[in-house]
């Protein structure tokens, strides 16, 4: 059951504890962006904190890239490794060990938790016999309550113990969720005794997150829907400590909209993370808005929204309970509309960042083109194709192509539907016209000499010049698209078309 009102009170404290075990993708953005959105709207803190404790799975990089495109999406944290709060650091779970041995060994001395001396064999041999049984593998408890005998003969094999939580039997773990309601679980369904250090005295994830939680005054955990079974683990280490626990909000997953499955690496036709998008021209303002309604929605119908309006409209009772699919459509119109608001200038300047990190095959093509030195160039070439624009792709795109344009090869198969020899005449007058122009020319006076010439108007020139320049049969406004071109493109352009008329 959902419940009907949360009241969100005293000092709000959130985090976003991110493993750098890979790079930001599309699920810690959308996690990282509801604690945001959280803190900001309730007038508390975001906490960014590093769960590195699996060393094996930590990736180079990992952690500096999550930072730096959370920077990059616009979304801040208020203290974090590198705005460390004394009361409250260090935020790398990997400097905090000690912190956790310190409660492993209270739990220890009132033995609420125990050493557990079996070997990986012994553990695999009893997950097995389980599976063959056909029950629920779980720690079977085997060396809780041992005697001293028995563990001195462990330590004098040589046995590394891990340290387990004793569970109390037939006991509920239940919580009030933020967004799922009520979730409850049996002490007798979890998997057993857990494992709360590990054998090498690193603390495992369901143990560390709760200290530090408790110790960083978290006030309101929300995190992905993945980690609900985790829960009444961590509920169970809170109640051995005796220590408050903060609410919980479990955020729905992000789901294929064609498999109705969790969105996956093996999405191929999705990109899954945040440096994609930002080097394939999405705008950060855009994705952020996109996600924000990955899991939430506001009141109304209103679907562009900034980051403030985003944080004054947002509401903890609006998260949904239910999958939140990924619409490529929806984000691109999304991007497009704000391709047509940010100031083209600014617009100029990203695509400029886009060309010297040279990070995509087009960027790379137009860094040797030395194109960012030419923003008066790519500001015309955005004021052309703003309109159509999906990402700031489109415009490198544009730009590469109109640079080019004298070396496309075209199929011109959209000029099979007019008289040949009137588009062979039209073109004949703009030779001539260009000939006789002066730099810069004016394709508008041109265009009415072809007209006066030729007889031909409208949609029987237009469409023949549009194939003739970008082998489309729709293109921005012609002359202007002209007017940006090389003359000598132009000129190269007009010959190839009269050459497969003359075929
Ligand atoms: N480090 C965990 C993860 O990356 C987050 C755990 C949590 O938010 O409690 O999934």
């Amino acid at each position: 059951m959902r419940r009907e009102k949360i009241e969100i009170t005293g000092e709000v404290r959130v985090r976003y504890a991110p493993s750098p075990t890979g790079f930001l993708h599309l699920g810690n953005a959308q996690s990282a962006l509801f604690n945001y959105l959280f803190a900001k709207h309730y007038k508390g803190t975001w906490v960014l904190r590093i769960e590195d404790t699996d060393l094996k799975r930590n990736v180079p990089h990992g952690e500096e890239s999550q930072m730096e495109n959370l920077h990059w999406l616009g979304i801040y944290w208020d203290e974090g490794p590198d705005k460390p709060k004394e009361e409250f650091a260090p935020y790398h779970q990997k400097e905090r060990v000690s912190l956790y041995h310190k409660y492993v060994q209270q739990l220890l001395d009132a033995e609420l938790a125990y050493k557990d001396y079996a070997t990986e064999e012994e553990l695999t041999e009893l997950h097995d016999q389980q599976m063959a049984a056909k029950i629920a593998p779980h720690y079977d408890g085997r060396w809780y309550g041992a005697t001293k005998e028995q563990i001195k003969k462990a330590e004098a094999e040589g046995r590394k113990p891990t340290v387990r939580l004793h569970l109390p039997k037939n006991h509920v773990y239940s919580w009030d969720d933020m967004i799922k309601g009520t979730v409850s679980f049996n002490s007798d369904n979890i998997g057993g005794d857990f494992i709360i250090e590990k054998s090498n005295g690193m603390a495992t994830y369901n143990f560390a997150v709760v200290i530090d939680d408790y110790l960083m005054k978290i006030s309101h955990v929300l995190r992905g829907d993945d980690h609900i079974a985790n829960t009444p683990k961590q509920l169970a280490v809170y109640e051995a400590l005796g220590i408050p626990q903060p609410l919980f909000g479990h955020i729905t997953l992000i789901y294929n909209l064609e498999t109705h499955k969790k969105l996956s690496k093996r999405d191929k036709n999705t990109l899954q993370f945040i440096s994609q998008y930002r080097k394939f021209g999405y705008l950060n303002e855009a994705l952020v808005n996109f996600i924000a309604f990955l899991g939430w929605s506001p009141i109304g119908e209103k679907e562009l929204f900034t980051r403030d309006e985003l944080i004054e409209a947002f509401d903890i009772h609006r998260m949904s309970a239910s999958p939140a699919y990924f619409d490529q459509k929806k984000l691109d119109w999304i991007n497009s509309e704000y391709i047509k608001k940010i100031p083209i200038a600014e617009l100029a300047n990203r695509i400029v960042t886009l060309i010297n990190v040279a990070e995509t095959d087009t960027a790379l093509k137009l860094k040797e083109l030395k194109m960012q030195e030419n923003l008066d160039f790519i500001k015309k070439v955005i004021q052309l194709y703003r309109a159509e624009a999906k990402t700031l792709m489109t415009f490198m795109e544009k730009i590469y192509f109109i640079k080019n344009s004298d070396r496309h090869k075209f199929s011109y198969a959209d000029l099979a539907e007019f008289d040949k020899n009137n588009v062979h005449k039209i073109l004949l007058v703009m030779q001539k016209e260009i000939q006789n122009a002066v730099e810069p020319i004016d394709y508008d006076s041109i265009l009415l000499a072809i007209q006066k010439e030729t007889g031909q108007s409208g949609r029987n020139l237009y469409i023949p010049l549009n194939v003739v320049f970008t082998d489309n049969k729709s293109a921005p406004q012609i002359t202007e698209l002209l007017a940006i071109m090389p003359k000598q493109n132009v000129e190269i352009m007009i010959t190839n078309a009269l050459k497969w008329l003359n075929q």
